[in-house]
C-alpha cells in the first residue's frame, strides 16, 4: 500500500471514494479495528479482564485506552502519520481518543505527558507525534498538557528494531523528570505500543517520583 499516493484530501484514506472526513463508514467497519483488552496494561485478551502480567507482576499503570488495534491496514494511517508528514491526521486520532474518553465516568487526568522523544530524534523527525496528538486531546478533554515534565536523557534504539525479550533492558534509565512536583494523576499519551516497555519505564519512574495514579492513552497498540 503506497500512503503517499492513497492520501488525497477529499477521499478514504483506504478506498479513495469520496468522504469528507479521513476515511470513509464503510472502511470503518472494516479496517478500524478495536480488539478486547486487559483493562490495564492494554494487552489483547479475550475476555477484558486482567491480564496475567497485570495478576503477577507489579504495574504502574492504571488504565489503558486505544483507539484501534495496530494491525494491516490500519498500522497504515500511522505509519502515514510517523514518517510521511501527516500531521494533520493527529487532529482525527486525538478526536476519536477524545470522544471515548468522554464516555468514560472515571476521574480525567490533571495533566497529559507525551513520551518525550530524544532530542537527536526529535531533531531528525521535526517534531514529536506524541505532542502533537497531547495537544490535540488536550484541547477536546480540556486538560493542560506538559511535554517538559520530562525528558528522554537516553537515545535508545528503536523498540520496533529489538528482539522483545531485550526491549525492558533497552529503556532501562531512558528518561529523567525535571521537576520536584508531580502531579498526582497523570495521563502518558504515546502514538503505538508494541509491547508497553517504553510506557511502563516512564509510567515507573513517575510514580516513584509520587504520582498516584497513571492512565495511558495511546492510538494504536499492537
Ligand atoms: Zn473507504
Ligand atoms: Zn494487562
Amino acid at each position: 500500500m503506497d500512503v503517499k499516493k492513497l492520501f488525497t484530501s477529499g477521499s478514504c484514506f483506504f478506498c479513495q471514494l469520496k468522504t469528507n472526513d479521513a476515511w470513509c463508514k464503510d472502511c470503518e467497519k472494516d479496517f478500524i479495528r478495536n480488539a478486547s483488552r486487559c483493562p490495564c496494561c492494554g494487552q489483547k485478551n479475550a475476555e477484558k479482564h486482567l491480564c496475567g502480567a497485570c495478576l503477577n507482576k507489579k504495574t504502574f499503570i492504571t488504565t489503558t485506552e486505544v483507539v484501534f488495534s495496530y494491525d494491516y491496514p490500519a498500522n497504515e494511517l500511522i505509519k502515514a502519520f510517523k514518517f510521511n508528514n501527516r500531521h494533520e491526521l493527529s487532529a482525527v486520532f486525538a478526536e476519536r481518543l477524545a470522544n471515548k474518553l468522554k464516555k468514560k465516568t472515571e476521574m480525567l487526568p490533571s495533566v497529559l505527558i507525551p513520551v518525550p522523544l530524544h532530542k537527536k530524534r526529535q531533531m531528525i523527525r521535526g517534531y514529536n507525534q506524541s505532542l502533537e496528538i497531547a495537544r490535540h486531546l488536550g484541547k477536546h478533554l480540556g486538560i493542560e498538557i506538559n511535554p517538559s515534565l520530562c525528558s528522554r536523557i537516553k537515545n535508545t534504539d528503536p523498540q520496533s528494531t529489538l528482539p522483545v525479550k531485550t526491549r525492558r533492558k533497552n529503556v532501562q534509565g531512558a528518561f529523567a523528570i525535571n521537576t520536584q512536583r508531580i502531579p498526582k494523576h497523570i495521563a502518558i499519551i504515546d502514538d503505538v505500543i508494541t509491547t508497553g516497555s517504553t510506557i511502563n519505564e516512564l509510567a515507573r519512574l513517575l510514580k516513584n517520583a509520587g504520582c498516584q495514579r497513571i492512565d495511558v492513552w495511546a492510538i494504536a497498540r499492537a
